[in-house]
């Protein structure tokens, strides 16, 4: 069984209104491309013209890119408020 199969078993309960994740405006190119290959839902990511793509609802909480860049790239890392956020599911 594949990463992608056993994340799809995990339920999202995402917090439209209030992102835990905010990344700050001014992106370091250099710390991006860090965290596109080391976040595990892959949600660091850039278009077809190189413009920076950052998605918080697939957020597995993990904590990785707090860890790796932290303020350097992040102007707002929290986990999601009460029930909110991943619930995992081991398939
Ligand atoms: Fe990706 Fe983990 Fe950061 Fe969430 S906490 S955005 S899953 S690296």
């Amino acid at each position: 069984v594949n990463v992608d199969v056993k994340l799809g078993v995990n339920k999202f309960n995402v917090d439209e209104e209030n992102p835990h994740i905010v990344l700050k405006d001014d992106i370091d190119p250099a710390q991006f491309d860090i965290l596109m290959k080391a976040c595990p839902a892959g949600l660091y990511k850039k278009d077809e013209k190189g413009q920076y793509l950052f998605d918080y609802a697939g957020c597995l909480e993990c904590g990785t890119c707090r860890v790796l860049c932290g303020e350097t790239i992040l102007k707002k890392w929290e986990y999601p408020c009460g029930t909110l956020g991943i619930e995992f599911r081991y398939g």
